[in-house]
């Protein structure tokens, strides 16, 4: 007789196509899938708005998994940051699973606009985040401390759309620029530096001073020089960690699988993406984390002698 194993499913959100989620999650999925016949989990990935929809999708048991930046993970977890977060409470069942790629805050303008500094946004048509995105909540939280009195306050346009809309938009001259928090390099940022002259724009200032030095998931970062078409030069600004997160609800069972599809193949997951390069395994099972461990990951770094 034929016996086949019951199957498990895990499901991972992750955000825009032209992003790094994206590919991340795929490439953790077809690691997964590979050992199927062995493990019993299925694995794939759904295209999301990012950060906060991939949050409260786990919340809400529609998610087992999903990429969030690490500011976000933070506050989800403690009830902070905004006001959805807030009125929610704690997610004291959110778990991180791992950290993988920074994600330093871009901010891409047309050449022709005269934007150079985050200051210079001031009057002008700015992509700032689809809603649901990690990129929309930490514009909101950055452009307020920054002395604005909401998200959209000060521009001549706050739009919001998809990320893997905004290069055209870009160069059809509908936006002077578009804001957002993503892994380098990317498909995104190379399409608008490469259709029309685009460049990479600082974000620096007492405001952005003040959250690196409160607060540990913050830190300076640099778009490296020559990364993109027309940028010769390096580019400050600051940013945060991607992170994978799950809840409890998720088994451990699933989450170990997936743990150790990744660390068993960590040179080939490394390969997978060239934002991935810098990876350090000692690094990604601590950094940018904030909510416990996920019993399931824990497990995995135990055996490896890791925790
Ligand atoms: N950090 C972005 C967000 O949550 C997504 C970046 C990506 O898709 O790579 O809004």
């Amino acid at each position: 007789m034929l016996r086949r194993r019951a199957s498990e499913f895990v499901t991972i959100g992750t955000g825009g196509v032209t992003g790094v989620y994206y590919p991340t999650g795929g490439a953790i999925c077809r690691l997964v899938n590979k050992g199927k016949k062995q493990h019993g989990v299925r694995c794939s990935v759904e295209s999301t708005g990012g950060s906060v929809y991939n949050i409260n999708t786990i919340r809400a048991g529609e998610l087992d998994m999903g990429v969030a930046q690490s500011d976000w993970q933070y506050h989800a977890y403690h009830g902070t940051g905004k006001d959805s977060f807030i009125k929610a409470g704690p997610f004291k069942e959110l778990r991180a699973v791992f950290s993988v790629h920074a994600e330093p805050v871009t901010v891409i303008a047309r050449a022709d606009s005269g934007i150079k500094h985050v200051d210079d946004l001031v009057g002008k048509r700015v992509n700032i985040g689809n809603p649901g995105s990690g990129t929309e909540a930490t514009w909101t939280l950055m452009w307020t401390k920054m002395g604005h009195a909401d998200a959209k306050a000060d521009l001549k346009l706050a739009a919001q759309l998809k990320s893997a809309e905004t290069p055209q938009a870009l160069c059809d001259n509908k936006i002077d620029a578009l804001f957002w928090l993503v892994g380098h390099p990317n498909g995104l940022s190379k399409e608008a530096t490469t259709t029309c002259d685009a460049v990479m724009v600082e974000v620096s200032g007492p405001a952005v001073d003040k959250l690196v030095k409160d607060n540990a998931f913050y830190r300076y970062a640099t778009i490296p020089a020559g990364m993109y078409r027309g940028n010769p030069n390096d580019t400050k600004v600051f940013g945060v960690g991607a992170t994978f997160v799950s809840s409890t609800r998720a088994s451990e069972k699933t989450i170990y699988v997936v743990t150790k599809a990744v660390f068993d193949n960590f040179d080939a997951f490394k390969k997978l993406h060239p934002a991935f390069g810098n990876l350090k395994e000692s690094e990604m099972i601590k950094d940018a984390l904030s909510a416990p461990i996920h019993d399931g990951a824990a497990k995995y770094y135990k055996e490896r002698g890791w925790m």
